[in-house]
């Protein structure tokens, strides 16, 4: 991608509504726009990073056997009845302008909509496991929007639905779904603890979050400085400095960001929707569920906190926009500029991804900036000085080191 043609431009001043990192770097680097409080358009910088996230998340998730689909975004108040939760204070309810009253909500949630779908295709102990998930927007009216992408009032999650014939099922599953997020986090270059968790407003018992360390985060958990069981605040009897439940580690209080969490419905949406399989003895049982969300949204904040210095984001290969920044630095005559076409023409036929500064009115200093803010992992500078020596620079993101590379040798390698 030309950088002269990018949809989305840099900018100098930090945002003045903005007080998170994430949102102040992802806003002035042109990742995203803030249409309103809690509200973000996705550009093609930050949309290229919401992809990577979402791959890694559909394989994953895929490796679990669950199927992807993708559900209505308006949610019929029928639904939200059988569970008493279509009056809940997040939801934003929408009507047809020449109707009188709300029969819809924009879905915040799809348990039930999940739910009412199963009752046409589980009837048997045959028909399960069933497992099926799906990354869209989900629109909560949160009163605290304020730290960029980690709350949101309009966010995107990866949510999945599991429904079991026993118990022990569903616990089994529950486990393979919990390494399925370690390797997600994991990729995304982030360090999770999974802990022990409430239900918040969905009440089930014994629920689980993954926890991303941060000064930032909203939340607070326990957790043990050995072995890293960790607890949240919400239902922890533990204290800062106390001895872990589950070895001789010591336990320390830190703030948090849930990224993803996990939830053993039981039977709370097949009771309210009566969804029933018949066992292998003819009779009639009912379905158990579980649930588990990853935030895609409050995954991109939580990178950008974790990663970034005073200059900029920077970004995890895995996950960045580009994987080259190729930066040309043109001061007189043309051969530097020709020089850089032919290598950005080699790299973009070999299917690599690169993001080349081509623009003729900004300063070496201004395209240096840029990409600090911008924060893609390997930079790639052609000048006079490096063609000089038949060279580029290569400098990477997380590193002042510079090397110089044959240009020959580095298209021959990359
Ligand atoms: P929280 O306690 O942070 O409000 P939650 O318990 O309501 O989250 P779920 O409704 O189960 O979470 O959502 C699943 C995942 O979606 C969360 O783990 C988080 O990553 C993400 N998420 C939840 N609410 C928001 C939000 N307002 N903005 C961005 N991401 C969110
Ligand atoms: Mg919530």
């Amino acid at each position: 991608m030309r950088q002269s043609q990018l949809f989305g431009k840099t900018l100098r001043e930090t945002p003045k509504d903005e007080v998170s990192a994430n949102a102040q770097l992802l806003e002035r680097g042109g990742f995203i726009f803030k249409n309103s409080a809690g509200i973000y358009s996705y550009l093609p910088l930050g949309w290229r990073v919401f992809e990577k996230i979402a791959r890694i998340i559909r394989e994953e998730i895929n490796a679990l056997g669950a199927q992807e689909i993708f559900m209505s975004a308006l949610v019929e108040k029928k639904y939200l009845d059988a569970t008493g939760r279509w009056d809940v204070d997040i939801s934003f309810e929408a009507r047809g302008k020449k109707e009188k009253s709300a029969g819809f909500v924009l879905g915040w949630t799809h348990e039930e909509v999940l739910t009412a779908i199963a009752l046409k295709y589980i009837n048997s102990y045959k028909d399960l496991p069933l497992a099926a998930y799906q990354i869209q927007a989900k629109f909560r009216n949160e009163p605290r929007a304020k730290s960029g992408l980690l709350r949101g009032r309009e966010f995107i999650m990866k949510d999945l639905y599991s429904f079991h014939s026993s118990e022990s099922d569903l616990e089994r599953y529950y486990e393979k779904v919990k390494e399925q997020y370690y390797k997600i986090f994991n990729r995304c270059g982030l360090k999770t603890i999974y802990t022990l968790a409430a239900g918040g407003i969905f009440t089930s018992s014994n629920t689980h979050e993954f926890q991303v360390l941060s000064p930032i985060g909203e939340d607070t958990i326990f957790v043990c400085s050995k072995c890293e069981y960790a607890e949240n605040k919400e239902i922890s009897k533990l204290k800062d400095g106390d001895k872990c439940p589950q070895c001789d580690g010591k336990i320390k209080k830190e703030n948090s960001i849930e990224v993803g969490n996990l939830f053993p419905l039981g039977t709370k949406y097949s009771d309210a929707f009566n969804l029933q399989f018949t066992n292998q003895k003819g009779e009639k049982e009912r379905v158990i569920m579980g649930s588990y969300g990853i935030g895609l949204g409050r995954t991109i904040g939580t990178i950008v906190e974790v990663y970034h210095d005073d200059k900029g984001i920077i970004w995890p290969e895995s996950v960045a926009p580009y994987k080259f920044h190729l930066i040309e630095l043109e001061s007189s005559g043309q051969e530097v500029k020709k020089q850089a076409e032919k290598i950005y023409k080699t790299l973009f036929d070999k299917g690599l991804e690169v993001l080349y500064d081509d623009r003729d009115d900004k300063t070496a200093g201004e395209k240096f900036a840029d990409a600090d803010l911008i924060g893609i992992p390997n930079r790639i500078i052609i000048s006079e000085k490096t063609l000089s020596k038949n060279s580029i620079e290569i400098k990477k993101r997380n590193e002042s080191k510079t090397s110089l590379i044959q240009i020959s040798k580095f298209v021959k390698n990359s």
